[in-house]
């Protein structure tokens, strides 16, 4: 090593700033996904015009340029397509050879895979995200969790040994926009592998590859009336939520939300899981590989623009290292490209609405207004599209708004901690408990922290890790219900004795 590297190591605050490389554009072709003029509702096998007769435009965040025509389905189009999905449970999926309900999720999984380019492409012109990362995580985790369930349709007595399971009946789903089509196979392919029908209710700004997904449900030759999908904004989830004919309603999305939703449903006897908001604490400790220990605070915050429930948005650094962990941080964001979400060197793409950008930038700014110190990274921005640039908080007060409410956006604010114990009473000091990130080289420390954190899940020295095996929901306001691994089935079984 020589002197100045070695200075470097010492001191990365001294190292000379780093600068994103020059690459010339990448973009993915975009005509390999056919989007059309408008679309209907997706009920009982087939799109129907909305009775309701309204429409609205779904646009690509990034250009601000329309891209469909969706429809807003009202009171009696949420009926008809609950109508549809009873009468596909009442006429044969429900008692269908469990291992024919397999064959279905084989069959999706596989086309899901085979389309997986198309579905990527239209992710990310719909919601912002860059294209690595709908190509390299949501869509092949998606065909995952079809593959997973396909596998536990035909084993249900063996995930809930000594009973008796079946299913719950109609399932009403409502998802959020910052990973459509991975929300949808985390909502759909468990309630399917244990005989249940669906209406799902995607979010207003991201419908579009849940209308692609009716298409390989064609393919699949899917029943009639097993999934149905209908478009449209909250009004449509409301509706849906109060139908009679529903059993249990899955929502992702707002805390604000959820809690409505658990007002409407109280004393009704439906079934409800709610996977809301979060807070995350993502801590440091001083034993914690550094270098990829950055590389996770990056990860945890700025992976989908922020729009992650579980993002690791509080940053707890042990004392000792947090001037060598801000200054590695500082270096790396500069690395970050942010613009193009279809080029496929972008690192950070477009937020996904112009609500939302207000929403972050009315949170940043009561960050800077409380007193906080705000970092970006110098970086040029598309003149067009819904932007903001990847933002970490120093100085920041446990108090301030950027250390309590989700931002849900590439915001990270810092925080400092001595001992073990104060970490986790610092973590824990937030009305959610979805996630939390520890970083040691100690396993017994992991372990511990582990037992001390109130989260759903916890990562050990890696941040944003999802596997269909493995179970994710929260605790107080974040939410209750697992989905994924044996325990996301539980909502979809009424378990008799056996
Ligand atoms: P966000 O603030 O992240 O957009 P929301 O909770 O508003 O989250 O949205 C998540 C999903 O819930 C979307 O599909 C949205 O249309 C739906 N939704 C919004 N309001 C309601 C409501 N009152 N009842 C049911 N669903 C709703």
């Amino acid at each position: 090593m020589t002197k100045d590297k070695r200075e470097i190591a010492r001191r990365p605050d001294k190292a000379p700033m780093a600068t994103a490389w020059d690459y010339a554009p990448a973009p993915e072709a975009r005509d390999i996904v056919k989007v059309e003029e408008r679309y209907g509702l997706f009920i009982g096998g087939t799109f129907v015009e909305p009775a309701s007769g309204e429409r609205y435009t779904t646009i690509d965040p990034a250009r601000e340029e329309p891209l469909a025509e969706v429809a807003q389905a009202g009171k009696a189009d949420v009926d008809r397509a609950v109508r549809a999905a009873r009468d596909a449970f009442a006429n044969g999926w429900s008692n269908l050879r469990p291992s024919e309900r397999a064959k279905y999720l084989f069959r999706i999984a596989r086309l899901l895979q085979e389309r997986s380019r198309e579905f990527a492409v239209l992710e990310s012109l719909n919601g912002g995200k860059p294209i690595r990362e709908s190509r390299d995580v949501d869509i092949p985790l998606a065909a995952a969790h079809f593959f997973y369930y396909a596998g536990w349709a035909d084993k249900l007595e063996y995930a809930f040994p000594n009973r008796k399971p079946r299913p719950v009946g109609v399932a009403g789903q409502i998802i959020p926009w910052n990973f459509p089509l991975l929300m949808l196979a985390w909502k759909i392919a468990p309630a399917l592998a244990a005989g249940n029908t669906v209406v799902l209710k995607p979010a207003e700004t991201t419908p579009l590859s849940a209308l692609l997904f009716c298409d390989v449900l064609r393919q699949a030759e899917l029943p009639p009336g097993v999934v149905n999908i209908v478009t449209g904004d909250g009004r449509t989830g409301a509706e849906l939520v109060s139908h009679q004919g529903v059993d249990k309603i899955a929502f992702t999305g707002s805390t604000e939300v959820g809690k409505a939703i658990q007002r409407t449903l109280a004393g009704t006897g439906k079934r409800l899981t709610l996977e809301l908001g979060g807070k995350a604490a993502n801590i440091i400790f001083d034993d914690a590989p550094l270098d990829q220990a950055v590389e996770g605070i990056v990860n945890g915050i700025y992976f989908n623009q922020g729009h992650v429930c579980c993002a690791g948005s509080r940053l707890l650094v042990q004392e000792s290292i947090y001037e060598t962990v801000i200054a590695k941080l500082k270096r790396r964001m500069a690395t970050l490209r942010v613009g193009d979400p279809l080029d496929k060197n972008t690192d950070v793409g477009a937020i996904n609405s112009k609500q939302q950008l207000e929403k972050i930038s009315a949170l940043v700014q009561s960050g800077i207004d409380e007193g906080a110190q705000i970092y970006q990274p110098p970086c040029k921005l598309p003149e067009r599209g819904y932007w903001f640039v990847p933002t970490v908080f120093t100085n920041v007060a446990q108090s301030y708004r950027i250390a309590q409410e989700e931002i849900f956006g590439p915001v990270l604010s810092v925080l400092t901690f001595r001992t073990p114990d104060e970490a986790i009473e610092k973590a824990n000091n937030t009305p959610y408990g979805l996630s939390a990130g520890v970083w040691t080289e100690k396993g017994s420390r992991i372990l511990a922290m582990a037992k001390g954190l109130r989260a759903g899940v916890v990562w050990a020295n890696t941040y944003n890790r999802f596997d269909p095996a493995s179970p994710f929901g929260g605790y107080k306001e974040s939410g209750f219900g697992r989905e994924g691994g044996r325990h996301g089935l539980e909502p979809y079984v009424v378990l008799e004795d056996a």
